[in-house]
């Protein structure tokens, strides 16, 4: 069977073509062999991406960091199959992703990743709990039975049980994020992408967003976090750093903080 398509109760997609692609690394859940982008506007060619070569393991916590410009946010698009690379290779658990059809990015999307946005996303007239709950609705393989109670193990896992009923335009930016991560965990999925998840936050509130994410990883997630500032970066394992377009560094020795505790108490 086919590994992209072995876990989390997915049936197996055989639009999804198997590869016997170099096999010492068919398990990495991520990796990306000399991956170009450009972009094409008007018979324009204008590159973004150059020879990105990376490696993602399952269970990593890694900050994408760069400058603005540096091409961030098109890497994360096409890690996270919103977008298409132009040249090399991205395989996902070991599977080449270029020849994906439309249903098959469309059942990724709904089942393998899922996003953080600096601006949250939600729905303002819906309370928290529909908000949490709407992307099962979208899931093809979690039954209808389960998804109250997945519901409610998400927003239970960010803190805000007491908030369940609360319309998201009640709530503060703080609370809104961690809605919209609750959002992004309930459907289990293999990362979670979280796009300068605290750049709309104040101090205070962005350190009880890092609390939530560090709280996940540690539960055996794999979030890849993009930002353009290395206090936030810093709370990952790990930091690459893009400049124009390349991977400058990729780097696991650097001081590490953890959320709330004396690495970043505030006055
Ligand atoms: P970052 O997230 O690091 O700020 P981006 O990935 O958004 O960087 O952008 C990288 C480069 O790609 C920038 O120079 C930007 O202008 C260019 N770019 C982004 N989207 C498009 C597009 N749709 N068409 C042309 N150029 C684009």
């Amino acid at each position: 069977m086919s590994e992209f398509s072995s876990t989390k109760g997915v049936s197996p997609d055989s639009s999804i073509p198997h590869t016997t692609y170099d096999i010492r690394h068919t398990h990495s859940l991520i990796r990306t062999i000399a991956l170009s982008k450009s972009y094409f506007n008007d018979g324009l060619e204008t590159p973004v991406l150059f020879d990105i070569n990376l490696t993602i393991e399952k269970g990593e916590f890694v900050s994408i960091m760069g400058p603005s410009g540096s091409g961030k946010s098109t890497l994360m698009h096409i890690l996270g199959f919103l977008d298409s690379h132009t040249t090399g290779e991205f395989l996902f658990q070991g599977e080449p992703t270029g020849n994906l059809d439309e249903d098959a990015l469309a059942k990724i999307r709904a089942t393998r990743v899922s996003f953080v946005f600096q601006a949250f996303n939600l729905l303002p007239r819906t309370t928290v709990f529909d908000n949490v709950l709407l992307p099962l609705l979208y899931h093809p393989s979690i039954r209808t039975s389960q998804r109250e109670e997945r519901t409610r193990k998400a927003i239970e896992t960010v803190g805000l049980t007491d908030r369940s009923t609360y319309l998201s335009s009640q709530l503060s930016g703080g609370q809104k994020q961690r809605v919209a991560i609750a959002r992004a965990l309930v459907t289990d999925p293999d990362i979670i992408f979280a796009d300068e998840p605290t750049g709309n936050l104040d101090s205070h509130s962005g350190i009880a967003v890092m609390e939530a994410l560090q709280a996940l990883h540690r539960s055996g997630h794999t979030i890849i976090l993009v930002t353009h500032e290395l206090s936030t970066a810093r709370h990952a394992q790990r930091i690459i750093q893009l400049k124009d377009g390349r991977i400058e560094s990729d780097s696991r020795e650097f001081d590490r903080v953890i959320a709330g505790t004396d690495d970043e108490r505030l006055p």
